[in-house]
């Protein structure tokens, strides 16, 4: 991204923040201490997109600052990356009560964000943490069966991975999502290939056709 397209694109991610910052869309806006818009470099390789801000992300409005930001830090640290070189939010921007699993419809309110957050950045790989948010890129998708492999979405590489705040408190799933980390950077070698063969097959959708196809 040359000088002024990264200035711009930067400005850009800064009044999506704004915007998310006083959102009404939806009901969580009356329960949110602070919205948590997510935070990184505008030109990151990868987006992560977890689920929802917790109790602490609520606090300082920052994603993943609590026990599964913490778990996260390491698991990023092992594959040799830092929480700067990556952009990180979810798939709401404001804390669901008592942390409880975000509603259709509050998936719904807060989806153009993401979304034109997305565009902005234009990762070369999207990682999804946990069901809801993987659930927006593979909506037949189990995470148990796709989690750490790689789907060609919309021109996009989208990994699934176990939530780390689950994984944490979960040894088989501790092993499965550091497993799928440690597949990363060979992704993201792959990702910048420019020609990107097909390998993997999608997952079984039985009820309507694919709209996947894979790397
Ligand atoms: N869990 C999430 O899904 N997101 C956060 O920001 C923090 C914890
Ligand atoms: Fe707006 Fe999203 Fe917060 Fe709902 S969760 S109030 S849609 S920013």
């Amino acid at each position: 991204m040359d000088e002024e397209k990264k200035r711009l694109a930067e400005a850009t991610l800064a009044q999506i923040a704004r915007e998310v910052s006083v959102c009404t869309r939806c009901m969580l806006h009356h329960s949110r201490k602070l919205a948590v818009p997510g935070e990184g470099p505008v030109d990151a390789t990868i987006v992560f997109i977890g689920e929802g801000p917790g109790f602490h992300e609520n606090e300082q409005g920052r994603p993943f600052v609590g026990a599964a930001g913490k778990y996260l830090d390491e698991l990023l640290a092992k594959i040799n990356l830092q929480r700067q070189d990556v952009f990180i939010c979810n798939v709401v921007k404001c804390r669901p009560p008592s942390n409880r699993d975000p509603l259709p419809d509050e998936l719904a309110a807060c989806s153009d964000y993401l979304e034109r957050q997305i565009q902005v950045i234009n990762p070369k790989i999207i990682v999804t943490l946990g069901r809801y948010s993987m659930a927006r890129f593979l909506p037949n998708g189990k995470i148990s069966d796709v989690h750490g492999q790689s789907f060609r979405i919309k021109g996009r590489m989208v990994v699934p991975m176990f939530h780390p705040a689950t994984a944490l408190h979960q040894p088989s799933l501790k092993i499965s999502v550091e497993r799928d980390f440690a597949k990363l950077p060979e992704l993201i070698a792959k990702a910048d290939e420019s020609s990107i063969k097909t390998e993997e097959k999608p997952p079984e959708n039985k009820s309507e056709p694919t709209q996947l196809s894979l790397f």
